[in-house]
């Protein structure tokens, strides 16, 4: 089977960058293996029209409306690696056959590795975030705690205070300076210094070593990013290291420095969002088409 243009992952970005190529008549294969970065969270917040809707419905009424396009096809599978071939590219699958595209669209997001402590994997998503603005309106301005994983964490402490009274857990991840000390002071932050043991309860009740429990509604830390599938690199695309995790290297147009090869979504950002992938799509929609028209 050889496509105009392959996607890999058809998440918000995938979706998006596949519409602008169907609506230009272009034969566009995604494959997607359905594992969504947000796929923990109960409801997903802050794209316009679709505020409060859970993550899985805004992805099958994206997909669907995708799919009324004759010259779509979606493939559940696994990518698994992709090769440069004379003019295109060949994508291994796990279990189907190889394809080859024209162009390639790298829309395949983000894996978050989390800090390392007891109960906070089970509560990832439902009332542990790495977002403000995704989950912290929610939290209705009740007691916020922030798990200090680096130096880093002084953004989320600084910030959380506009959602609810913050509680800075350093948890001997880092110490604020003097300067940072103040800042942290002037937004009302209460610095915690001691061990955390573990989360309980049915929201984020920090339960100290000492023997305290810090009731919280929820907590907010920085996990690192990885980009979720290996094609980038295979293929030798350039990567940009941020605070959280590396990501793959793009244009203003969301071309990788590889020809034929766009990225789009959180695999080609240092932060995302769903709104901010679905618009690095349709950029990369409409690069990958424009692409294959002049290139
Ligand atoms: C707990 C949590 C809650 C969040 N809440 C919000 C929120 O409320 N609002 C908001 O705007 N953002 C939220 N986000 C961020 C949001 O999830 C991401 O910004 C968004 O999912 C990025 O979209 P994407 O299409 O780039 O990647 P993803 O949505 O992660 O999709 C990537 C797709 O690629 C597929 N894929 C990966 N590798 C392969 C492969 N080898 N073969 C085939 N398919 C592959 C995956 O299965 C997946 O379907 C949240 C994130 C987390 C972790």
């Amino acid at each position: 089977m050889s496509f105009d243009a392959i996607i890999l992952g058809g998440s918000y970005a995938g979706l998006s960058a596949g519409l602008q190529l169907a609506r230009a008549r272009r034969k566009v294969l995604i494959i997607d293996k359905g594992l969504r970065r947000n796929r923990f969270a109960e409801t997903s917040h802050g794209f316009l029209t679709q505020d409060g809707n859970t993550p899985s419905a805004i992805a099958a009424e994206g997909r669907a409306q995708l799919m009324e396009y004759p010259t779509v096809q979606w493939l559940q599978d696994e990518a698994t690696s992709a090769e440069p071939l004379k003019d295109g590219f060949k994508i291994a699958l796990r279990q189907g056959a190889d394809v080859t595209g024209r162009r390639l669209v790298l829309a395949t997001g983000v894996t978050d590795v989390l800090p390392e402590l007891d109960g906070l994997a089970e509560r990832w998503g439902k009332s542990v975030f790495h977002c403000p603005y995704c989950h912290g309106y929610e939290l209705e301005e009740g007691a916020i705690g922030v798990l200090a994983t680096s130096a880093i964490s002084m953004h989320h402490a600084l910030m959380l205070p506009d959602w609810g009274p913050t509680t800075f857990f350093l948890n001997g991840a880092f110490e604020p300076d003097a300067d940072q000390l103040l800042q942290l002071a002037r937004r009302n932050v209460t610095v915690e210094r001691g061990t955390i043991d573990r989360l309980e309860g049915e929201r984020a009740n920090v339960v100290m070593k000492d023997g305290r429990v810090l009731p919280m509604s929820g907590l907010f830390t920085a996990t690192r990013t990885e980009v979720a599938a290996p094609f980038a690199e295979q293929l030798g695309c350039a990567f940009d290291d941020g605070p959280l995790g590396r990501s793959i290297r793009t244009d203003a147009m969301k071309a990788t420095t590889v020809h034929g090869v766009f990225a789009c979504g959180d695999a080609a950002r240092s932060a995302g969002s769903v709104a901010l992938a679905v618009g690095d799509g349709a950029m990369a929609g409409a690069a990958t088409h424009r692409s294959l028209m002049f290139d």
